[in-house]
Protein backbone atom coordinates (compact mmCIF):
# COMPACT_ATOMS: atom_id res chain seq x y z
CA UNK A 1 0.00 0.00 0.00
CA UNK A 2 1.11 3.40 -0.60
CA UNK A 3 2.94 4.93 2.88
CA UNK A 4 1.34 7.81 4.47
CA UNK A 5 5.20 8.21 6.45
CA UNK A 6 7.39 6.97 3.70
CA UNK A 7 10.20 8.15 4.67
CA UNK A 8 9.93 6.30 8.57
CA UNK A 9 10.98 3.44 9.39
CA UNK A 10 11.49 1.63 13.15
CA UNK A 11 12.26 3.39 15.44
CA UNK A 12 15.78 3.22 16.65
CA UNK A 13 14.60 2.82 19.97
CA UNK A 14 12.59 0.04 19.29
CA UNK A 15 16.00 -1.31 17.05
CA UNK A 16 18.32 -1.12 20.05
CA UNK A 17 16.22 -2.63 22.48
CA UNK A 18 15.47 -5.67 20.41
CA UNK A 19 19.52 -5.85 19.45
CA UNK A 20 20.56 -5.74 23.39
CA UNK A 21 18.42 -8.01 24.14
CA UNK A 22 19.53 -10.60 21.16
CA UNK A 23 22.96 -9.93 22.00
CA UNK A 24 22.29 -9.79 25.64
CA UNK A 25 24.28 -6.36 26.14
CA UNK A 26 23.66 -3.85 29.21
CA UNK A 27 21.10 -1.30 27.45
CA UNK A 28 22.14 1.96 27.85
CA UNK A 29 20.63 2.76 24.72
CA UNK A 30 16.67 3.48 24.72
CA UNK A 31 15.91 5.54 28.06
CA UNK A 32 14.50 4.51 30.71
CA UNK A 33 15.37 3.78 34.66
CA UNK A 34 16.47 0.21 35.48
CA UNK A 35 15.09 1.03 39.04
CA UNK A 36 11.38 0.95 40.02
CA UNK A 37 9.27 3.71 40.96
CA UNK A 38 8.16 4.57 44.61
CA UNK A 39 6.66 1.97 46.07
CA UNK A 40 3.59 4.20 46.83
CA UNK A 41 3.06 4.81 44.23
CA UNK A 42 2.39 1.24 42.86
CA UNK A 43 0.73 0.55 46.17
CA UNK A 44 -1.84 3.50 45.11
CA UNK A 45 -2.76 2.44 42.07
CA UNK A 46 -3.71 -1.19 43.16
CA UNK A 47 -5.70 0.02 45.74
CA UNK A 48 -7.66 2.08 43.11
CA UNK A 49 -7.58 -0.57 41.00
CA UNK A 50 -9.64 -2.48 43.84
CA UNK A 51 -11.45 0.30 45.10
CA UNK A 52 -13.34 -0.07 41.25
CA UNK A 53 -11.91 2.99 39.78
CA UNK A 54 -11.88 0.78 36.44
CA UNK A 55 -14.28 2.32 34.14
CA UNK A 56 -13.29 5.42 31.82
CA UNK A 57 -11.69 8.94 33.46
CA UNK A 58 -12.67 12.20 31.67
CA UNK A 59 -11.08 12.54 28.21
CA UNK A 60 -9.02 15.77 29.68
CA UNK A 61 -8.18 13.31 33.01
CA UNK A 62 -9.71 12.95 36.38
CA UNK A 63 -9.90 16.72 37.37
CA UNK A 64 -7.98 16.70 40.98
CA UNK A 65 -4.82 15.27 39.20
CA UNK A 66 -5.46 18.54 36.80
CA UNK A 67 -5.14 20.12 39.39
CA UNK A 68 -2.32 18.79 41.21
CA UNK A 69 -0.57 19.34 37.89
CA UNK A 70 -1.62 23.27 37.90
CA UNK A 71 -0.07 23.00 41.54
CA UNK A 72 3.41 21.40 40.77
CA UNK A 73 3.31 24.12 37.98
CA UNK A 74 2.67 26.90 40.21
CA UNK A 75 5.35 25.69 42.97
CA UNK A 76 7.92 25.20 40.01
CA UNK A 77 7.42 27.99 37.39
CA UNK A 78 4.90 30.82 39.79
CA UNK A 79 2.22 30.15 36.97
CA UNK A 80 -0.83 28.17 37.73
CA UNK A 81 -2.90 27.04 34.87
CA UNK A 82 -6.59 26.73 35.01
CA UNK A 83 -6.89 23.17 35.58
CA UNK A 84 -10.25 23.31 33.79
CA UNK A 85 -9.04 24.57 30.46
CA UNK A 86 -5.39 24.85 30.43
CA UNK A 87 -4.62 21.55 31.41
CA UNK A 88 -5.17 18.00 28.92
CA UNK A 89 -4.16 14.73 30.74
CA UNK A 90 -2.44 12.70 27.57
CA UNK A 91 -0.53 9.17 27.08
CA UNK A 92 2.75 10.34 27.61
CA UNK A 93 3.89 13.09 25.87
CA UNK A 94 4.23 11.45 22.57
CA UNK A 95 0.64 11.29 22.19
CA UNK A 96 0.62 15.20 23.21
CA UNK A 97 3.20 15.47 20.74
CA UNK A 98 0.40 13.60 18.10
CA UNK A 99 -1.95 15.95 19.14
CA UNK A 100 -0.56 18.95 19.56
CA UNK A 101 1.32 18.90 16.23
CA UNK A 102 -1.84 17.62 14.61
CA UNK A 103 -3.95 20.75 15.88
CA UNK A 104 -1.94 23.00 14.49
CA UNK A 105 -0.12 21.96 11.25
CA UNK A 106 -2.25 22.96 8.26
CA UNK A 107 -0.95 21.83 4.74
CA UNK A 108 2.32 23.43 3.55
CA UNK A 109 2.93 25.18 7.10
CA UNK A 110 6.30 25.55 8.23
CA UNK A 111 7.57 23.90 11.48
CA UNK A 112 11.48 24.92 12.08
CA UNK A 113 12.82 21.79 14.41
CA UNK A 114 16.20 21.54 16.10
CA UNK A 115 18.50 18.64 14.94
CA UNK A 116 19.23 16.33 16.75
CA UNK A 117 15.78 15.87 16.94
CA UNK A 118 13.76 13.68 19.15
CA UNK A 119 12.12 10.99 16.45
CA UNK A 120 8.68 11.57 16.95
CA UNK A 121 9.11 15.40 15.57
CA UNK A 122 9.04 15.03 12.20
CA UNK A 123 6.75 12.56 11.19
CA UNK A 124 4.17 13.87 12.93
CA UNK A 125 4.68 17.24 10.75
CA UNK A 126 5.18 15.55 7.36
CA UNK A 127 1.67 12.82 8.34
CA UNK A 128 -0.47 16.57 8.59
CA UNK A 129 1.26 17.82 5.33
CA UNK A 130 3.53 20.37 7.23
CA UNK A 131 6.98 20.85 5.88
CA UNK A 132 9.98 20.30 8.67
CA UNK A 133 12.72 22.70 8.25
CA UNK A 134 15.68 21.05 10.52
CA UNK A 135 18.44 23.75 11.62
CA UNK A 136 21.15 21.98 13.16
CA UNK A 137 22.82 22.52 16.81
CA UNK A 138 25.99 24.22 16.66
CA UNK A 139 28.56 21.29 17.32
CA UNK A 140 29.42 20.21 20.45
CA UNK A 141 27.78 22.81 22.16
CA UNK A 142 24.51 22.03 20.89
CA UNK A 143 23.26 25.48 21.09
CA UNK A 144 20.73 27.09 19.20
CA UNK A 145 22.18 29.27 16.37
CA UNK A 146 19.42 32.23 16.52
CA UNK A 147 20.95 33.92 13.03
CA UNK A 148 19.57 30.98 11.43
CA UNK A 149 16.52 31.06 12.80
CA UNK A 150 15.57 33.95 11.92
CA UNK A 151 17.12 33.44 8.31
CA UNK A 152 14.67 29.61 8.26
CA UNK A 153 11.58 32.20 8.90
CA UNK A 154 8.91 32.92 6.52
CA UNK A 155 5.20 33.34 6.40
CA UNK A 156 4.62 30.05 6.25
CA UNK A 157 6.51 29.04 9.41
CA UNK A 158 3.79 27.86 11.81
CA UNK A 159 5.34 26.64 14.73
CA UNK A 160 8.81 26.15 16.33
CA UNK A 161 9.28 22.84 18.45
CA UNK A 162 12.20 23.56 21.07
CA UNK A 163 13.06 20.54 23.16
CA UNK A 164 14.95 21.82 26.63
CA UNK A 165 16.67 20.26 28.28
CA UNK A 166 17.23 18.53 25.12
CA UNK A 167 17.50 14.99 23.91
CA UNK A 168 19.80 13.34 22.70
CA UNK A 169 22.46 16.15 23.85
CA UNK A 170 21.81 17.27 27.24
CA UNK A 171 21.93 20.95 26.34
CA UNK A 172 19.22 23.47 27.89
CA UNK A 173 18.05 26.65 26.90
CA UNK A 174 19.82 30.08 28.30
CA UNK A 175 18.20 33.16 29.34
CA UNK A 176 19.56 34.62 26.05
CA UNK A 177 18.01 31.90 24.54
CA UNK A 178 14.79 33.25 25.96
CA UNK A 179 15.09 36.77 24.42
CA UNK A 180 15.81 35.71 21.10
CA UNK A 181 12.89 33.58 21.00
CA UNK A 182 10.43 36.24 23.17
CA UNK A 183 11.80 38.43 19.76
CA UNK A 184 10.96 36.29 17.46
CA UNK A 185 7.38 35.13 19.21
CA UNK A 186 6.52 38.94 19.23
CA UNK A 187 7.37 39.66 15.31
CA UNK A 188 6.02 36.65 13.76
CA UNK A 189 2.19 35.05 13.94
CA UNK A 190 3.64 31.85 15.08
CA UNK A 191 3.17 29.18 18.29
CA UNK A 192 6.07 26.93 20.46
CA UNK A 193 5.61 23.71 21.38
CA UNK A 194 7.99 23.40 23.97
CA UNK A 195 9.03 19.68 24.63
CA UNK A 196 9.62 19.61 28.65
CA UNK A 197 9.67 15.84 29.37
CA UNK A 198 13.38 16.46 31.49
CA UNK A 199 12.15 19.63 33.25
CA UNK A 200 13.86 18.21 36.47
CA UNK A 201 16.47 16.52 34.95
CA UNK A 202 18.74 19.77 35.33
CA UNK A 203 22.51 20.14 36.79
CA UNK A 204 24.77 22.13 38.45
CA UNK A 205 22.05 24.68 40.03
CA UNK A 206 20.97 25.80 36.55
CA UNK A 207 17.51 27.22 35.85
CA UNK A 208 14.96 25.14 33.36
CA UNK A 209 13.88 28.07 31.15
CA UNK A 210 10.84 26.28 30.56
CA UNK A 211 7.88 28.49 28.37
CA UNK A 212 5.87 28.57 31.17
CA UNK A 213 7.76 31.18 33.08
CA UNK A 214 7.94 34.00 30.72
CA UNK A 215 4.29 35.15 30.10
CA UNK A 216 4.61 36.59 26.52
CA UNK A 217 6.10 32.71 25.95
CA UNK A 218 3.54 31.05 27.48
CA UNK A 219 0.66 32.67 25.91
CA UNK A 220 1.98 30.82 22.81
CA UNK A 221 2.67 27.97 23.73
CA UNK A 222 2.04 24.18 24.14
CA UNK A 223 4.20 23.23 27.21
CA UNK A 224 4.22 19.23 27.10
CA UNK A 225 5.69 16.81 30.05
CA UNK A 226 5.96 13.61 30.81
CA UNK A 227 4.89 11.83 34.02
CA UNK A 228 7.43 8.36 32.93
CA UNK A 229 10.37 10.74 33.12
CA UNK A 230 9.56 12.49 36.69
CA UNK A 231 8.21 9.40 38.27
CA UNK A 232 10.23 6.62 36.57
CA UNK A 233 7.59 4.69 35.54
CA UNK A 234 8.41 5.49 31.69
CA UNK A 235 5.57 2.20 31.18
CA UNK A 236 2.67 4.28 32.30
CA UNK A 237 2.79 6.24 29.59
CA UNK A 238 1.44 9.41 31.02
CA UNK A 239 1.91 12.77 30.17
CA UNK A 240 0.16 16.26 29.43
CA UNK A 241 -0.24 19.37 27.51
CA UNK A 242 -0.51 22.88 29.36
CA UNK A 243 -1.66 25.19 26.54
CA UNK A 244 -4.00 28.65 26.62
CA UNK A 245 -7.39 28.03 26.62
CA UNK A 246 -8.10 28.14 22.87
CA UNK A 247 -4.96 25.90 21.68
CA UNK A 248 -6.30 23.28 24.21
CA UNK A 249 -9.97 22.90 23.19
CA UNK A 250 -7.98 22.16 19.66
CA UNK A 251 -5.87 19.80 21.41
CA UNK A 252 -8.77 18.02 23.35
CA UNK A 253 -10.87 17.36 20.00
CA UNK A 254 -7.91 15.50 19.04
CA UNK A 255 -7.32 13.62 21.82
CA UNK A 256 -10.80 12.31 22.14
CA UNK A 257 -10.49 10.45 19.02
CA UNK A 258 -6.91 9.36 19.28
CA UNK A 259 -7.30 7.60 22.93
CA UNK A 260 -9.89 9.39 24.52
CA UNK A 261 -8.67 9.02 28.47
CA UNK A 262 -6.04 7.64 30.11
CA UNK A 263 -5.59 4.31 32.51
CA UNK A 264 -7.95 5.62 35.51
CA UNK A 265 -6.59 4.05 38.55
CA UNK A 266 -2.58 5.63 38.14
CA UNK A 267 -4.50 9.40 37.86
CA UNK A 268 -6.04 8.58 41.23
CA UNK A 269 -2.59 7.39 42.67
CA UNK A 270 -0.98 10.50 41.27
CA UNK A 271 -3.24 12.27 42.33
CA UNK A 272 -2.82 11.08 46.44
CA UNK A 273 0.94 10.79 45.66
CA UNK A 274 1.73 14.16 44.16
CA UNK A 275 0.07 15.90 47.52
CA UNK A 276 2.21 14.02 49.77
CA UNK A 277 5.36 14.50 48.69
CA UNK A 278 6.66 16.84 45.94
CA UNK A 279 9.38 14.08 44.92
CA UNK A 280 9.99 16.23 42.02
CA UNK A 281 11.94 18.60 43.76
CA UNK A 282 14.79 16.06 44.31
CA UNK A 283 15.27 15.17 40.75
CA UNK A 284 17.84 17.25 39.93
CA UNK A 285 20.14 15.97 42.61
CA UNK A 286 19.24 12.55 41.91
CA UNK A 287 20.22 12.86 38.43
CA UNK A 288 23.39 14.46 38.80
CA UNK A 289 24.55 12.23 41.13
CA UNK A 290 23.74 9.14 38.05
CA UNK A 291 25.19 11.76 35.90
CA UNK A 292 28.38 12.65 37.98
CA UNK A 293 29.35 8.98 38.60
CA UNK A 294 28.64 7.95 35.01
CA UNK A 295 30.96 10.81 33.24
CA UNK A 296 33.36 9.52 36.10
CA UNK A 297 33.41 5.73 35.20
CA UNK A 298 33.40 6.67 31.85
CA UNK A 299 37.20 8.00 32.34
CA UNK A 300 38.68 4.70 32.08
CA UNK A 301 37.17 4.72 28.67
CA UNK A 302 38.67 6.49 25.59
CA UNK A 303 35.90 7.82 24.78
CA UNK A 304 35.25 11.96 24.00
CA UNK A 305 32.80 12.95 26.53
CA UNK A 306 30.84 16.01 25.54
CA UNK A 307 29.05 18.37 28.11
CA UNK A 308 25.64 17.26 29.42
CA UNK A 309 23.56 19.71 31.81
CA UNK A 310 20.02 18.22 31.48
CA UNK A 311 18.35 14.67 30.82
CA UNK A 312 19.97 11.27 31.71
CA UNK A 313 21.57 11.21 28.35
CA UNK A 314 25.46 11.17 27.96
CA UNK A 315 26.46 11.83 24.44
CA UNK A 316 30.42 10.55 23.05
CA UNK A 317 32.09 11.06 20.56
CA UNK A 318 34.60 8.09 19.21
CA UNK A 319 35.85 9.44 16.54
CA UNK A 320 39.39 8.99 17.36
CA UNK A 321 38.83 4.71 18.31
CA UNK A 322 36.85 3.79 15.21
CA UNK A 323 36.05 5.02 11.37
CA UNK A 324 33.02 3.00 11.21
CA UNK A 325 29.49 5.37 10.80
CA UNK A 326 27.63 5.93 14.18
CA UNK A 327 25.13 2.94 13.41
CA UNK A 328 27.56 0.16 12.25
CA UNK A 329 29.76 1.00 15.50
CA UNK A 330 26.87 1.08 17.57
CA UNK A 331 25.31 -2.24 16.43
CA UNK A 332 28.91 -3.76 16.93
CA UNK A 333 29.77 -2.64 20.42
CA UNK A 334 26.34 -3.61 21.21
CA UNK A 335 27.23 -6.85 19.90
CA UNK A 336 30.97 -7.34 20.65
CA UNK A 337 31.58 -4.88 23.96
CA UNK A 338 27.76 -6.31 25.06
CA UNK A 339 26.73 -2.24 25.81
CA UNK A 340 24.10 -0.30 23.81
CA UNK A 341 23.68 2.57 22.85
CA UNK A 342 21.72 4.89 20.48
CA UNK A 343 23.66 6.13 17.45
CA UNK A 344 22.73 10.25 17.07
CA UNK A 345 23.11 9.92 12.73
CA UNK A 346 19.43 8.84 13.17
CA UNK A 347 18.09 12.31 14.95
CA UNK A 348 19.35 14.52 11.90
CA UNK A 349 17.19 14.59 8.69
CA UNK A 350 20.53 14.31 6.87
CA UNK A 351 21.46 11.10 8.40
CA UNK A 352 25.14 12.15 8.42
CA UNK A 353 27.11 10.15 10.46
CA UNK A 354 28.79 12.53 13.36
CA UNK A 355 30.65 9.84 15.14
CA UNK A 356 28.54 10.41 18.06
CA UNK A 357 27.00 8.55 20.08
CA UNK A 358 24.44 8.68 23.07
CA UNK A 359 24.39 6.41 27.09
CA UNK A 360 21.37 6.80 29.34
CA UNK A 361 22.81 6.77 32.74
CA UNK A 362 19.67 6.68 34.19
CA UNK A 363 20.90 3.34 35.50
CA UNK A 364 21.50 1.98 39.23
CA UNK A 365 25.39 2.07 40.56
CA UNK A 366 26.25 -1.74 39.15
CA UNK A 367 24.82 -1.65 35.65
CA UNK A 368 26.90 1.45 35.27
CA UNK A 369 29.74 -0.48 36.45
CA UNK A 370 28.93 -3.66 34.39
CA UNK A 371 28.88 -1.55 31.44
CA UNK A 372 31.87 0.40 31.75
CA UNK A 373 33.78 -2.35 32.40
CA UNK A 374 32.66 -4.04 29.52
CA UNK A 375 33.87 -0.92 27.46
CA UNK A 376 37.04 -0.27 28.87
CA UNK A 377 37.50 -4.42 28.12
CA UNK A 378 36.05 -4.66 24.74
CA UNK A 379 35.48 -1.18 22.66
N1 LIG B 1 10.05 13.88 24.19
C1 LIG B 1 11.31 13.56 24.50
C2 LIG B 1 12.39 14.54 24.24
C3 LIG B 1 11.59 12.31 25.06
O1 LIG B 1 12.85 11.99 25.34
C4 LIG B 1 10.54 11.41 25.30
C5 LIG B 1 10.79 10.08 25.93
N2 LIG B 1 11.85 9.41 25.44
C6 LIG B 1 9.25 11.79 24.95
C7 LIG B 1 9.04 13.02 24.40
C8 LIG B 1 8.09 10.86 25.13
O2 LIG B 1 7.68 10.75 26.44
P1 LIG B 1 6.62 9.68 26.92
O3 LIG B 1 7.37 8.44 27.23
O4 LIG B 1 5.95 10.29 28.10
O5 LIG B 1 5.66 9.47 25.80
N1 LIG C 1 12.44 8.85 24.87
C1 LIG C 1 13.19 7.64 25.02
C2 LIG C 1 14.60 7.86 24.50
O1 LIG C 1 14.93 8.91 24.01
C3 LIG C 1 12.60 6.49 24.26
C4 LIG C 1 11.16 6.52 24.01
C5 LIG C 1 10.78 5.46 23.02
O2 LIG C 1 11.27 4.35 23.10
N2 LIG C 1 9.97 5.82 22.10
O3 LIG C 1 15.38 6.97 24.59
Amino acid sequence: ISSKLPNAGTSIFSIMSAWAHEHKAVNLAQGFPDFDCHPELVRLTHHYMQKGMNQYAPSAGILPLRERIAEKTAHTYGFSPDPATEVTLTTGATEALFVAISALVQEGDEVIVFEPAYDAYIPVIELNGGKAVPIALERNTYAINWHQVKEALTPQTRLIIINTPHNPSGSVLKPHDITELTEIVMNHDLLLISDEVYEHIIFDGVTHQSMLLYPILREKSIVISSFGKTFHNTGWKMGYAIAPPEITVELRKLHQYVTFSNFTPAQYALVDFMAETKHYTSLPEFYQERRDKFRSLMQATDFELLPCQGTYFQLVSYAHLSSEPDVVYAKRIAKEAGVATIPTSVFYTDKLDRKVVRFCFAKQDETMERAVELLVKNA
